[in-house]
């Protein structure tokens, strides 16, 4: 593009990841166009918790105190036995006190509606526009799309998750890792939870299996549910109710109750998979962000949180005009970082479904006996991140 003209980006996806680059690409001048593949823009009915360091982020970007404003605070997170016995509770306060904000819990969906609504104010987002290929122009990179058109700009980013057609265009394909366990989430309202003003709540251990719940502010709740299983073997849209039911029978309320309040139709399955870290992320002047960089666990509850920091940083780093080596400033400073939090989340969720008990007796005592301090050092890294 010549100079002195407004640069241009095309972001290709519009999940968090891409509405987050766009915001923070727009704050820095660009010109930004939006391109999702779905015919319109609905999030699935599940929670987010969006740690400190996301928050933190997300205030950069100019829509902090709304999130904060629609999501519930995470003020308690205990992990308990599936029988209800209180292993240990995080210190969730004092996080917060050190932090300078408390991690929130949204609805996703609530999420999505913020960041499109900032996005929106500046630039439209294309729906039903699939990403197939890129081509080298003079001026600058062409997206060519299924409809047969194209566009042009300086810059191609792409944040189409973890089945990225971009990724695979600059890199071929790599391997999913599949963790052993799939998941199953959905959104309920609860009686109990009506009067409660703050977020938060617990997640319950049991043997190849543990269940999460989330206050999400007026009587709303997510759950999730991570079950051992073989991959592939996800249970059809009308038995995942049923199947969740018979995983949970017996456990400690409000679990039970909070799958039975659940539209069945809603609830979610997933095989939770990641795929290892990538080499380099950008080639000429395309690069990768969020899901389709680095596809990670959700047991640190950071995937989210990740592709909102990516987003910061690629930004900062296209102030430099020559796109190739701001590009590769931005997977410099990105990929050690995150590539620790895809290892962390893996291991994480290998301590979490444990089936054998004396593993999971003693896995239980170092939980209970891990001090605050402990503990917050060790997530420091992660979750005290300054951007
Ligand atoms: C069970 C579970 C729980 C989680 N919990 C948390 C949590 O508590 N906190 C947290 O921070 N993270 C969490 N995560 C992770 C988080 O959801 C993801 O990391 C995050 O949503 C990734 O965002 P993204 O924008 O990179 O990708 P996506 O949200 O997948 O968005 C990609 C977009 O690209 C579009 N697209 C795809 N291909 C094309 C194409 N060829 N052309 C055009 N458009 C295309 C898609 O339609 C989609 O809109 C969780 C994940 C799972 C599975």
């Amino acid at each position: 593009m010549g100079v002195g003209t407004t640069r241009k980006a095309i972001v290709i996806g519009a999940g968090i990841g891409g509405l987050c680059t766009a915001l923070s690409l727009q704050q820095q001048g660009w010109q930004v166009s939006v391109f999702d593949k779905a015919s319109s823009l609905r999030e699935a009915g599940a929670g987010i918790v969006l740690a400190a360091n996301a928050m933190k982020a997300l205030d950069l970007l100019g829509v902090g105190e709304t999130v904060r404003t629609v999501g519930a605070p995470v003020v308690q997170a205990d992990i308990r036995s599936w029988d209800g016995t209180l292993i240990t509770s995080l210190p969730a306060a004092k996080q917060a006190a050190r932090y300078g904000t408390q991690s929130y819990v949204i609805h996703r969906a609530d999420l999505q509606a913020i960041l499109v609504q900032a996005v929106t104010a500046a630039t439209p987002i294309q729906t039903n526009k699939l990403w197939v290929d890129e081509k080298r122009s003079e001026r600058g990179v062409l997206a060519v799309f299924k409809d047969g058109t194209q566009e042009e700009a300086d810059v191609i980013i792409g944040a189409d998750g973890f089945h990225s057609a971009v990724r695979e265009r600059l890199f071929g394909l790599s391997p999913v890792r599949y963790s052993g366990y799939m998941a199953l989430r959905g959104v309920c309202t609860q009686e109990e939870a009506s009067n409660a003003t703050s977020g938060g709540g617990f997640e319950a251990l049991g043997p190849g299996k543990r269940f999460g719940l989330s206050r999400l502010g007026n009587g709303r709740v997510f759950w999730f549910a991570a079950i051992n299983s073989p991959q592939g073997k996800l249970p059809l849209v009308e038995d995942r109710k049923s199947e969740v039911l018979r995983h949970f029978y017996g456990w400690y309320s409000p679990i039970v109750s909070a799958i039975e309040a659940t539209e069945a139709s809603t609830i979610l399955a997933h095989d939770i998979v990641d795929r290892p870290p990538l080499p380099r992320w950008s080639s000429g002047r395309m690069t990768l962000l969020g899901d389709a960089a680095h596809p990670m666990m959700p047991n640190l509850g950071q995937g989210g949180a990740q592709a909102i920091e990516d987003a910061i940083v690629l930004a900062r780093c296209l102030r430099n005009p020559d796109i190739p080596i701001a590009l590769s400033a931005y997977e410099k400073e990105r990929m050690a970082r995150v590539n620790r939090i895809v290892r962390m989340s893996r291991s994480m969720g290998r301590m979490v479904q444990l089936e054998n008990p004396i593993l999971i007796y003693l896995r239980n005592k170092l939980l209970s006996s891990v001090s605050d301090t402990r503990y917050i050092r060790r997530f420091d890294p992660i979750i005290g991140y300054e951007l």
